[in-house]
């Protein structure tokens, strides 16, 4: 402790994908203070306004202390008020209806949503749960409607997941360009970043590309609002213009690329002998495609020529020149920034493709620079979602359910008898609110996030599965959010470093802290819940015979045994815990949980491209970026020199591809799903404030941060206001033909969007504007479409 009696330790903040450092002030088992870390190189030193307030959102008075059962007449009952009951009653329950399920319809009816918000070891504990031990792989992570698109298409791409680039690349860009991104609020400290690189460097551009004007538009030398879904067109005329100005860097395309027609309606979108194209029938990391010729190519985006772009887009010709001018030219190191703008998007996986093709085409990739970079925002949705492989049709390290080697590899490291791990992929995100209101996934257990706030269209797929009488919905919350009180079942969760972690930033920065205070009351971590949970299932109530005679040692075990207590998870004593810092998993098992999980988790990518550090490594550092060989971090991947994967004398290699070459996708403008009529004549964009993060359940619940963004508003032109009879504060009624939500004009301030468009931020749970957006969603990666529909606004 010093002076002060405060106890200092490192962490990883609790919220963005950024993965900034924070030094966390402990006083009496209390969070009382936290700091930008100075020490971290992310954000040296400096925290945005939630990243402040860190040490307050633990503390909100309606923290979930006890496990509350919907009960009547002292009996669970779907219709009963939720009621105090002990853990042991809440899992027998739990248990019994699990069981149910199983026996009745057996591991398809069984399924899990979580989130990027879980540490590593809790994702990877619940992958071992789902999919080894109730052999259902209806498991998928919220990263579905935030990182799915990204992720597909670095897959598609790359045939490896996660950025070539890192941060560091912004000190050495002269030109950013942000795609359907506003840093400025949601990864405002990269934002100082690339602020202070746009104001000190030489000749320093921003180019930003919107469906509305937001805060990033301040640094903008280039400003491109553009019509939603034209971002498309505009990626295929930036590649034109590269072709017809000459601008191909054709070495580096020749040695490095091919080129395939995107969008053609044969195979999975990866070469015939990539081990994924092989057996990835119905896999999400799909999408048609066949080989064709740089000519082809050529011809194909000639299209998309400047009055072409224009007319579509609505951006005047030469802002459109000036950006193609930022990619073509050679000496302009160029960064390309995204988030939801290409993700949440019916094409988002072609888009994150066609911004590659760029970058490829120009060679500008994997050089200090020179980055493609996608951002993501969840703390862990690279560490947890992605590697760890949380969703629905994958398993660790790029691996997927579809591929027979992959599953046995698995099942081999995990102990389990052949054949255990299905072969089909499970439901994602939004078909499993579907399945749920359909009666055929029947026990869901939530865990860290909000999906009766985030999901869309919740009135007609949402809310109907959680209050379907065949299903026992179990949500593990801190707070009592709309999903929880949606819920059956509430189990009261530990929250951030109540816990000992792991994260995974957007730069393949691994970060760890220690528990630093215990959860209150009856709060348990989520790994806790499901090893414990895990105690109530002899392998005899959810395997079949068969099975287990191919083990028969496993016999009369339970699934805790099998999969937690299976001679390589809890070979690490306690003792190995750092002197002083707590663990209250390791005392309630008796040995170090954490620790043996990412050991044997840590195995599945070392030597793979996925190589983590030793364990104890991670506690002593400011997080290194995987893949970590011989001790040192990697930061430019897939080139000579920093890539230790790469081969001397290739210069570059995209070694996801067995040939080391990337992708360079032809695809086509597709119209969106539903465009503004008579009837509904406003687009609608939903979004974030840089104040609260994503649904509010925790920055709602700090009074600075409540207080400075009470509520959500309907941003729209002033004119549209003035043509409606409305004005600033005016309370309007936002419908589109799925549901309806109120709220209030506002004509200033932060968002201004052209006329036509209104945008309506997603965090305040008393104002679901997740009632009225449309959940059509991209057909390769399954990820909604948050960013355009149709709607109404009329005066209430
Ligand atoms: Fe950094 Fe994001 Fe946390 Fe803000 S919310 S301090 S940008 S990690």
């Amino acid at each position: 402790p010093d002076a002060a009696g405060l106890k200092w330790s490192k962490a990883p903040c609790r919220f963005c994908g950024t993965g900034c450092g924070v030094t966390v002030a402990v006083k009496d088992n209390r969070v009382v203070a936290t700091h930008g870390d100075p020490e971290a190189e992310v954000n040296r030193g400096l925290n945005c306004v939630k990243g402040y307030f860190l040490s307050k959102i633990m503390y909100g008075e309606d923290r979930l202390l006890t496990p509350l059962l919907r009960k009547k007449n002292g009996q669970y009952a779907k219709d009963g008020e939720f009621t105090r009951v002990s853990w042991d009653e809440a899992f027998d329950v739990m248990a019994a209806q699990f069981k149910r399920v199983l026996k009745d319809k057996g591991p398809t009816a069984v399924g899990m949503f979580g989130s990027g918000q879980w540490t590593v070891w809790e994702g990877y504990a619940a992958l071992k749960l789902m999919k080894g031990g109730f052999r259902s792989n209806n498991l998928d992570p919220n990263a579905r409607h935030c990182m799915a698109s990204a992720a597909v298409g670095f897959m598609r791409t790359f045939g490896a997941d996660e950025p070539m680039g890192v941060y560091d690349d912004i000190e050495a860009a002269d030109a950013f360009v942000l795609w359907g991104s506003n840093m400025a609020e949601m990864h405002p400290i990269l934002w100082t970043r690339v602020t202070d690189r746009r104001l000190s460097g030489r000749n320093v551009k921003v180019a930003v590309l919107s469906t509305f004007e937001h805060r990033s538009y301040e640094l903008a030398d280039i400003e491109l609002t553009f019509t939603p879904q034209t971002d498309l067109a505009i990626l295929n005329y930036i590649a034109n213009h590269i072709i017809t100005t000459n601008r191909v860097n054709r070495e580096f395309v020749d040695r490095h690329t091919s080129f395939r027609l995107g969008n053609a309606d044969i195979g999975y979108g990866l070469r015939p002998e990539h081990p994924l194209q092989k057996a990835a029938k119905n896999a999400a990391d799909a999408g048609g495609s066949k080989p064709m010729t740089f000519d082809e190519f050529a011809k194909f985006v000639a299209t998309y020529d400047l009055d072409y772009t224009a007319r579509l887009s609505g951006v005047p010709r030469n802002r459109l020149l000036a950006l193609a001018e930022m990619y073509a030219d050679p000496k302009v190191k160029v960064m390309s920034f995204w988030t939801m703008g290409f993700n949440q998007h019916t094409r988002g996986v072609w888009c994150n493709n066609m911004v590659y093709n760029i970058h490829l085409l120009t060679g500008k990739i994997s050089t200090p620079g020179n980055s493609p970079f996608s951002l993501t925002g969840q703390p862990s949705a690279c560490g947890t979602a992605r590697e760890v492989g949380t969703f629905s049709h994958r398993l660790p390290a790029d691996m997927v359910v579809t591929n027979p080697k992959h599953r046995a590899h698995t099942e081999e490291t995990w102990k389990l008898p052949e054949g255990t791990i299905p072969g089909i992929p499970g439901y994602h995100a939004v078909l499993q609110n579907r399945m749920l209101k359909d009666g055929k996934l029947n026990a869901y257990w939530v865990m860290v996030n909000n999906n009766m706030q985030a999901a869309a269209n919740l009135v007609q797929e949402g809310y109907p599965g959680y209050r379907n009488p065949d299903n026992f919905v179990v949500v593990s919350d801190v707070y009592p959010t709309v999903t929880a009180l949606s819920a059956d079942l509430i189990l009261p969760a530990a929250m951030w470093v109540e816990k000992e972690g792991a994260y995974g930033n957007a730069e393949r920065r691994t970060q760890f802290w220690h528990q630093l205070v215990g959860a209150p009351a009856e709060a348990r971590s989520d790994l806790w819940q499901l090893m414990e949970f895990s105690k109530r299932f002899k392998v005899e109530e959810v395997w079949p015979e068969e099975l287990i005679a191919k083990k028969p040692e496993l016999r009369g075990k339970s699934l805790f045994e099998v999969l937690f207590r299976n001679g390589q998870v809890d070979k690490f004593p306690n003792s190995d815990i750092e002197a002083g810092y707590a663990n209250d998993e390791a005392k309630a098992f008796g040995f170090y949980v954490q620790k043996g999980l990412f050991e044997e988790y840590a195995s599945f990518g070392r030597g793979h491209g996925h190589d983590l550090a030793p364990f104890a490594t991670y506690h002593q550092v400011r997080g290194l970026r995987w893949p970590v060989v011989n001790g040192k971090e990697t930061l430019w991947r897939y080139r000579e020199g920093s890539d230790p994967y790469v081969k001397a004398g290739t210069g570059f290699q995209f070694y996801g591809y067995p040939d080391g070459k990337a992708l360079i996708f032809a695809l086509p403008y597709e119209p969106p799903p539903e465009v503004p009529d008579k009837e509904y004549p406003f687009w609608l964009s939903t979004g974030r404030v840089l104040e609260h993060w994503h649904s509010g359940s925790m920055t709602r619940r700090v009074p600075e941060l409540h207080k400075a963004v009470p509520n959500a508003v309907c941003f729209m032109h002033p004119e549209d206001a003035r043509a409606m009879g409305v004005r600033r504060g005016t309370e309007v009624e936002v419908s589109s033909r799925r549901g309806s939500m109120r709220t209030r004009v506002e004509t200033r301030g932060r968002n201004r969007p052209p006329r036509g468009l209104v945008f309506v931020p997603w965090f305040d749970a008393s104002q679901l504007i997740n009632k009225v957006t449309l959940d059509a969603t991209d057909p390769i990666s399954y990820q909604t479409d948050f960013k355009k529909c149709a709607v109404k606004v009329v005066k209430v």
